[in-house]
């Protein structure tokens, strides 16, 4: 199909890319570890039901936690092996239940069944049977966006990759194009015959040109700019819909899938795997050896990083995701999870490493908010406990981009400051207060 005209959102910043960094690097299958801790909170919504014991042993692509409520998924052992133990881990993601398997090594491995490819509603429960969530880092159940009550017109896929640094969907889209293609076109048929939409900054022309060779695939490119990936965003971009505040992309009759859920649902109809594994990047100046790497659910970070040569003598700060909207780690002992699109190690020079200062009232974080927030007054309500201020400041608009925090120049904690205002004023809403 060819190349639509570029086009772009309001506000956002720009941030140097950093992905040369990892962009040429092919995707190498990470081998397996003895152990897998495989959380059963890898979504939004409830933690999935442990349906395995310890001391059972399981196949590679056996359920082993399972749906529990809407908003749930579903949780696949990502080797063969044996239980060893169901227990709480804390992690830099806080406290969550893991299920611990001793890798036998054998690669004993169980299939969903078999499904008409052509079934869009047949495709939909699989999707939702194969636990596929958001693998852009939202970890929204796949299965609940594929069936609203909205009707939809659009299947877009996010393939903006706009976060710095990060690269792995780049390399998805360059070296499993088949399998993204095909899953989108399976995605599409659950969704009724969208049509199909990539909108792709303008950073990676290689996989531009690859992609805009299908006739069904109407390749848009975007300017490159943070978060040009955000949904809102994004639709706004790609289709120029407007979705209305507090409300779902699907009233815009957009549905959104990051590329590599639409690679997942490929392995889940046509290969009949479920959810067990990602291509993830790990890269940044404090790592030895920059890879995307295939890796598979639940394998510990430390691993990941030894296999990439570990950390450089100036590595500083660790962080699970992009620098934009990633998780700093206070230590490597996390374990990957079906939404980790990155490990990150930013080197001295890399991380800001600044103390913050008072607000000066540039007004820069509000130019560059794209939800048209002043995140300067919600971080002043917040400090002074004046929550409801907070709100009627929109807070609770904010998608978290850091956008704002990026360009501030007194380095203020804009983000953690609204983050956790929205998380006083949803205590408030349970307590029955406003
Ligand atoms: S206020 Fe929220 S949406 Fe606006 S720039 Fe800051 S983090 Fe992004
Ligand atoms: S960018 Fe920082 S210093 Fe400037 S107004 Fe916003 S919070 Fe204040």
């Amino acid at each position: 199909m060819p190349v639509l005209q570029k086009s772009t959102f309001k506000g956002g910043v720009h941030v140097p890319d950093m992905k040369a960094l990892s962009s040429g690097e092919a995707i190498v299958t990470l081998p397996a570890p003895e152990r897998v801790f495989i959380s059963v909170q890898q979504h939004i919504g409830k933690p999935a039901a442990p349906v395995v014991a310890v001391g059972d042993h399981v196949k590679k692509g056996q359920l082993i936690a399972a749906q529990d409520g809407f908003i749930s998924a579903n949780i696949y052992s990502s080797v063969s092996g044996d239980v060893e133990a169901i227990k709480p881990i804390v992690t830099n993601a806080g406290k969550q239940t893991h299920i611990v398997i001793k890798n036998d090594f054998t690669d004993e491995e169980t299939l969903l069944s078999p499904i008409d490819e052509n079934d869009g509603d047949a495709i939909a429960k699989r999707i939702g049977e194969a636990g596929l969530v958001g693998m852009g880092g939202a970890g929204f159940p796949t299965f609940v966006k594929v069936t609203p009550k909205d009707p939809i017109d659009i299947l877009l896929i996010n393939a903006a990759e706009c976060e710095p640094y990060l690269t792995c969907d780049h390399r998805v889209l360059l070296e499993r194009t088949e399998e993204f293609v095909a899953g989108a076109r399976l995605a599409a048929k659950a969704l009724k015959g969208a049509k199909i939409y990539v909108g792709i900054e303008d950073n990676k022309p290689d996989a531009i040109e690859k992609l805009s060779t299908y006739d069904d695939i109407n390749v848009v490119p975007l300017r490159k700019k943070y978060p040009q990936g955000g949904e809102k965003q994004l639709i706004f971009a790609v289709t120029g819909r407007k979705v209305g505040v507090g409300k779902l992309p699907a009233t815009t009759g957009v549905c959104v899938l990051n590329v590599q859920t639409a690679r997942a649902v490929y392995r889940a109809v046509v290969e009949r795997r479920p959810l067990y594994q990602r291509v993830l990047t790990v890269t940044g100046k404090g790592i030895v050896s920059p890879k995307n790497l295939e890796v598979l659910n639940g394998t510990p970070f430390s691993e990941i990083l030894a296999f990439c040569g570990g950390m450089t003598d100036n590595a500083r700060k660790a962080v699970a995701g992009g620098p934009m909207m990633g998780r700093v780690l206070s230590s490597i002992n996390g374990y990957a999870k079906k939404t980790d699109s990155g490990l990150l190690i930013l080197a001295e020079g890399e991380a800001n490493e600044l103390e913050p200062s008072a607000c000066i009232n540039c007004s820069r974080c509000a130019k560059a908010c794209p939800m048209f927030l002043m995140p300067m007054y919600m971080d002043l309500y917040t400090l002074e406990g004046k929550y409801d201020r907070a709100n009627d400041y929109g807070v609770m608009n904010c998608i978290e981009c850091g956008a704002c925090a990026y360009v501030c120049p007194a380095k203020r904690d804009l983000v953690g400051s609204i983050q956790y205002c929205k998380k006083k004023l949803r205590e408030m809403s349970a307590q029955g207060g406003k």
